[in-house]
């Protein structure tokens, strides 16, 4: 998948890159003149003299030389290395697009440190591959091409033969240190991958280390990986390390046996003065190449590591798959639900057993239950958050799995246990970006949840921008800011998944009466863990260990003397 991402990418850009490529072929050509040009020169100045228009001639040679490489050059990198810009914002998007796409069983299993590395890391590792390391790739094998062709076809192919006996070494070393830092390179991005996330933890939970006085542990903690991380960077280190001196090494060698046969060809007068200059002028751009294909190699071999860690990525598949039927009709929010026992995916622990329930359209249905009975995961499973079985949930008689889903999903307000608010305005997180909502309608929406005064008396109002996930407004603002974000969609199902556990009741009274008032033919779900929250809805069912253990309204629960009764009772004690 990510492989096909790169040939689509490099198919739709195949104009740049054929332009590109044919300007690296073209600037390495005009390079590869140089030395012949300067052999000639010095040919010249032996057997003419200081003839003032034979030299006047190559000078002006050598600045067109200079001149052709120059513009060559920019309109080569302004293209290949541009793509490879491009590509990496290609990736990245494609990369984003796609983990947006996965089920939150992903995220359940995943760290946002090492997506982080995804993003940035690996997609930044791919660019330099496809960028800079492909454009030095095809200018150094242009160049040695023509400078080994000029060796050996205009000056001596001996001569060019001995000096070039130590290349195919050098390819060897090249080949296997490569091979070694592509390994080592793999954990580096590993131990990138857990630095990122441990900082990441330690900033959202920042409050917590300091209130546990955690910050000494947290830092040896840190050390460690800190360490690792050093550890496999001086691993990588050490293996690139030993590449250039030891491609240098057999250059010198190159040279020690150029120098030794050449000069006596010169001698012996098989070769000119210019033409051993200009072979020497050849095996020196040959060298650079070759130099910094270790360099090239250690960057490609990065980039196949990179592009295989996207790969595992992208071949996930989104486990929440739309069906093949899909049903266009819109969803009016009467739901039912049949025989319905979930398992979450890698647990063994049946968290629902065998759920029977109905909510007609505009009804309220009030969920309530000890921690961990399994209300989150009912509700999660309405939004096929996980893979629902087919025939046991049903939206308007149709099962949900039936419905595209973006209709399904897009059909209910839901404010989850956990809110997120994002690091924006106060209006931009009620209305989620989207300008389709007046200012009256988010005030509104602020109004009926109750937090429109609390925003009123903020400095910038509306406009306040809050801190990452709302650190610099309260617990029950932010609860009600995520309240106001799901009635601002009048939604034709709205879910308040323990949505009023931090504001106080009175307020907790007043939002429930506004919901009652907005939501008359609109069906609504709320759970929570205080009574009062629940009492007015038109059924109320007790989850126990993943079971429905009663149902009924406020006053048949109250009147059967069970669990609703004695959570009633201890509550109402605190009263
Ligand atoms: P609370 O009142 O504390 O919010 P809840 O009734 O909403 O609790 P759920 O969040 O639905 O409870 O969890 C029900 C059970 O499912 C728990 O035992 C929990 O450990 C388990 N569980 C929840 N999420 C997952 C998950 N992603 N993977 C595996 N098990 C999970
Ligand atoms: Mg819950």
């Amino acid at each position: 998948m990510g492989k096909k991402i790169l040939i689509n990418f490099i198919i739709d850009h195949k104009i740049s890159y054929s332009i590109g490529i044919l300007f690296m072929l073209l600037t390495s050509y005009i390079q590869a003149l140089f030395p012949k040009v300067l052999g000639n020169t010095i040919d010249i100045l032996k057997i003419d003299g200081f003839n003032f228009k034979n030299v006047y001639i190559n000078i002006a040679y050598i600045v067109c030389i200079a001149f052709g490489t120059f513009l060559t050059t920019y309109v080569w990198r302004n293209l290949v290395i541009g793509n490879g810009r491009r590509l990496e914002c290609y990736l990245r998007e494609k990369l984003f697009e796609h983990l947006q796409k996965l089920s939150i069983e992903f995220y359940n299993k995943n760290k946002t440190g090492d997506l982080i590395a995804y993003a940035i890391n690996d997609v930044n590792a791919v660019r330099m591959t496809f960028g800079p390391a492909t454009a030095m790739t095809i200018n150094g094998m242009v160049i040695c091409f023509i400078s080994i062709y000029s060796m050996a076809r205009t000056i001596n192919w001996r001569l060019t033969i001995l000096s070039l006996l130590p290349v195919p070494v050098i390819f060897f070393i090249m080949i296997s240190i490569g091979r070694i830092v592509r390994n080592r390179f793999k954990k580096v991005q590993e131990s990138f991958a857990s630095i990122s996330d441990r900082v990441q933890e330690n900033i959202n939970g920042i409050r917590v280390i300091k209130a546990y006085v955690q910050e000494e542990d947290e830092l040896k903690n840190f050390q460690k990986l800190n360490d690792q991380m050093i550890k496999s960077n001086l691993d990588m280190v050490a293996a690139s390390s030993y590449l250039s001196p030891l491609i240098e090494l057999c250059f010198s060698i190159s040279f020690v046996l150029n120098l030794i046969m050449g000069s006596n060809m010169v001698l012996k007068g098989e070769i000119s003065l210019g033409e051993f200059i200009a072979f020497n002028g050849y095996l020196t751009m040959i060298m650079a190449p070759i130099v910094s294909f270790g360099r090239i190699i250690t960057i490609i071999q990065r980039g196949m590591a990179s592009l295989n860690r996207l790969n595992e990525i992208f071949s996930i598949s989104p486990k929440i798959q739309e069906g093949n039927n899909l049903v266009e009709k819109p969803i009016m929010g009467s739901i039912e639900i049949k025989n319905l026992s979930f398992t979450y995916p890698n647990s063994k622990e049946i968290v629902l057993s065998d759920i029977n329930l109905s909510i007609s359209q505009g009804c309220t249905l009030g969920i309530i239950g000890r921690t961990g009975s399994g209300k989150s995961t009912l509700v999660n499973l309405l939004l096929r958050m996980y893979n629902v079985e087919k025939g046991k949930v049903f939206l308007d008689g149709i099962d949900i799995n039936d419905y595209k889903l973006d209709r399904l999903r897009d059909s209910f307000g839901f404010v989850p246990q956990d809110n997120f608010l994002f690091s924006d305005s106060i209006c931009n997180n009620i209305k989620f970006f989207k300008d389709a909502y007046s200012d009256e309608q988010v005030a509104y929406a602020a109004k009926n949840s109750c937090i429109y005064e609390s925003i009123m008396n903020l400095q910038n109002e509306f406009n306040e921008i809050l801190g990452e996930r709302g650190v610099n407004i309260s617990g029950g603002q932010k609860q009600r800011i995520s309240i106001a974000r799901a009635l601002i969609k009048d939604p034709k199902i709205l879910i308040l998944d323990d949505a009023l556990s931090a504001v106080d009741t009175i307020t907790e009274a007043k939002i429930l009466r506004n919901i009652k008032e907005l939501r008359k033919n609109k069906s609504s779900i709320i759970i929570a863990h205080r009574i009062s929250a629940v009492m007015h809805a038109d059924e109320i069912i007790v989850i126990d260990k993943g079971r429905i253990l009663e149902r009924g309204t406020h006053l048949e629960l109250l009147q059967k003397g069970g669990l609703y009764y004695d959570i009633s009772k201890i509550q109402s004690y605190n009263f």
